[in-house]
């Protein structure tokens, strides 16, 4: 897996705080706001998050590039609505190896890897005969398994960024994309600490009475 913070908005908290500054700025103006200080920005963004006016940090964005990751881990990050995504195509780019990922229980795993690993090569064997045959790539794909690896750009606000911080770096989440979110918070953090570093896993009211984990994941 490849996580790579590919750009962000210039000075993601500033622009959040002058967004913020102008709601109550009588003589507003982008100049004036541009002078405010570090200070005045942290405890504008403090206050905004607390009251929860979480809509002026929609204001900063983030784009990723995610690569080695499976199709199952696309598909999941994909029902996240509020964002935007280019997914490399499996009609443009043939697979001409097998590529896809093996999950450490079946690794740990001897018998079950060996037979992991076979199935994979029979797919793949199979994939490049329908291709050998002439069959379009966009129908020959369907033959690939949900652990075919691919790639694609996410760009998420830092208010959706946060909504998905809560639900997929919980331990509820499968393991793939929770270690994915875990490495874009850690990337955004570095950027905008004020709006991600209290971002994470909500265990302090988690509402799972049969699948609370009891586990306080947010440190992680
Ligand atoms: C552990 C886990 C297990 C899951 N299992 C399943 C499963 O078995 N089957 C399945 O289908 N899905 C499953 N999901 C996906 C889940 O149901 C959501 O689709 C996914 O987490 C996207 O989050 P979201 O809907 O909160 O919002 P996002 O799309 O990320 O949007 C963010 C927020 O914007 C608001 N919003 C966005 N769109 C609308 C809208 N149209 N109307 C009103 N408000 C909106 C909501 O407040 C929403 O929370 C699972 C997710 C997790 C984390």
């Amino acid at each position: 897996m490849k996580v790579e913070l590919i750009t962000h908005t210039p000075d993601p908290e500033k622009i959040c705080a002058i967004a913020a500054h102008s709601w109550c700025a009588k003589d507003f103006t982008a100049s004036s706001s541009e002078q405010l200080t570090d200070g005045e920005i942290n405890n504008i963004l403090k206050k905004m998050m607390k009251i929860g006016h979480h809509s002026v940090i929609e204001h900063a964005n983030f784009t990723f590039y995610i690569s080695d990751v499976s199709r199952v881990l696309s598909h999941q990050l994909v029902r996240h609505r509020i964002a935007s995504y280019s997914q490399q195509s499996q009609k443009c780019v043939q697979l001409n190896e097998p590529s896809f990922i093996t999950p450490q229980s079946i690794k740990k795993n001897p018998e079950a890897n060996e037979k992991y690993r076979k199935i994979m090569d029979e797919i793949w064997e199979g994939y490049r005969f329908l291709i050998n045959e002439g069959i379009d790539a966009d129908d020959a794909r369907l033959i690939l398994p949900n652990a075919t690896t691919t790639a694609i750009i996410v760009t998420m606000n830092a208010r959706e960024l946060r909504h998905f911080f809560e639900v997929r770096c919980c331990m509820r989440a499968n393991w793939e994309i929770r270690k994915m979110a875990y490495a874009m918070l850690k990337e955004v953090r570095k950027v905008a600490p004020i709006f991600f570093e209290e971002s994470g896993p909500r265990c302090d009211i988690c509402q799972e009475p049969l699948l609370n984990c009891k586990k306080n994941t947010k440190k992680k």
